[in-house]
């Protein structure tokens, strides 16, 4: 990989290594951007192939993490960070201490939140060393697991997206086929299925899918089958890259909306489903709900801000749809080019020296 090249191409302001021996500590921080302000993003634990393995992976999810700051209209910069290691196997107290401490020396630069193969236990860890960190147990004045905050949001953004497509917002006249039954897709389909929707569900996980059939009363669907159902929504909120060459003209949908990161193998599919005439809810956007209820610990959390925050996401997606709608763009471009407009209006707006920063 031609580094700088790629961090030119991508707008990336840093990417910083950390290692240290005692702890076998290997770690790199991809900082994308931070004119909003300090750069959020989660910190994974993966036992990566290679270096540029997780490189590559930072490098892809920090940009969206500002992508998905700037959307939801906080104050915040995106970044991601790679923790390279067997979160099975390979996690001590000394590892995320050290790196707590690694973390705390950017001096607010990078705030850490929980990922694939960290959980809040290790956030805590981190949180002895550094402030710069959120996701810490509820007991320690955090908001513990943001996946509830993420599926509320989703729920919200669902509604505008019914509200867009078909002109009323009943959860109830509406088939869902969720991809993923796990954190996010728990709560997603509990609620879904209060509110009185149909809902197909299918997931790698066995028990998983027991528990929110025997819970929920969902219907349970073989893996291979989730592309085909035919319901109004299919929502994936198990793994990114699930709308690709092959899964796409499956779909017999008329909604794409759900938790997952990069749902889309290549944002050109996302032109596709529009000329489809099926309506993308842009990932970014429509779960950046744990994203805004992780971010309040930065203030001091209460869960009734969060809920309070996390009820915007309605009104976000109804702007990226009408945007969309006024210049005929895919709602991919139309939510890009608000995130976008939002980043260049905001930096211009420090531009103005001010003492007391
Ligand atoms: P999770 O690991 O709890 O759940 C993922 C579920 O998907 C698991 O039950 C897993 O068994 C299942 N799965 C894996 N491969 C599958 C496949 N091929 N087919 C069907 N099911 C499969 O993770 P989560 O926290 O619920 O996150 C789900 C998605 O939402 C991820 O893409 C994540 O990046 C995204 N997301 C999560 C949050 C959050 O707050 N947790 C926030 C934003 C985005």
């Amino acid at each position: 990989m031609n580094l700088f090249e790629t961090l030119g191409r991508l707008g990336h302001e840093q990417i910083v290594f950390f290692q240290h021996r005692d702890t076998a500590l290997r770690c790199m921080i991809a900082i994308h951007s931070t004119v909003l302000g300090p750069a959020l993003g989660g910190l994974r634990m993966w036992p990566y192939a290679n270096e540029a393995d997780a490189l590559r992976d930072i490098l892809r999810y920090s940009k969206s993490m500002t992508y998905k700051a700037a959307i939801a209209g906080l104050n915040l910069g995106g970044a991601k960070a790679a923790l390279i290691g067997n979160p099975e196997s390979d996690k001590s107290e000394a590892l995320f201490r050290a790196l707590g401490r690694f973390i705390g020396s950017l001096g607010g630069r990078y705030i850490a939140a929980e990922d694939i193969g960290t959980t809040v236990d290790d956030m805590d860890l981190i949180r002895q060393e550094t402030r710069h960190v959120v996701g810490v147990h509820q007991a320690n004045g955090g908001s513990g697991d943001p996946a509830r905050f993420t599926a509320l949001g989703t729920l919200h953004g669902i509604r505008a997206c019914l509200e867009y497509k078909y002109g009323h917002q009943e959860l109830s006249r509406v088939s869902f086929a969720v991809q993923g039954a796990g954190q996010v897709g728990y709560h997603l389909i509990r609620a879904l299925r209060q509110a009185g929707a149909k809902v197909f569900v299918t997931d790698i996980n066995e028990e998983r899918v027991e528990q929110v059939v025997n819970e929920c009363g969902a219907e349970a669907v073989p893996m291979s089958q989730i592309y085909d159902v035919d319901a109004n929504v299919f929502s994936p909120c198990a793994l990114g890259g699930v709308i690709n060459e092959d899964t796409l003209p499956r779909l017999c949908c008329e909604i794409v909306a759900g938790g997952a990161n990069n749902q889309l193998e290549s944002e050109e599919l996302g032109t596709e489903l529009d000329s489809r005439g099926i309506l993308y809810a842009p990932d970014y956007a429509i779960n950046a709900g744990g994203l805004m209820n992780s971010a309040l610990e930065l203030q001091g959390y209460h869960e009734d801000q969060a809920l309070r925050g996390v009820a915007r996401i309605h009104g976000i997606m109804t702007r990226i749809f009408g945007l969309a709608q006024r210049e005929g763009l895919p709602t991919w471009q139309a939510a890009n080019r608000l995130a976008e407009e939002r980043i260049a209006l905001m930096g211009r707006v420090k531009l103005p020296f001010t003492a007391q920063r």
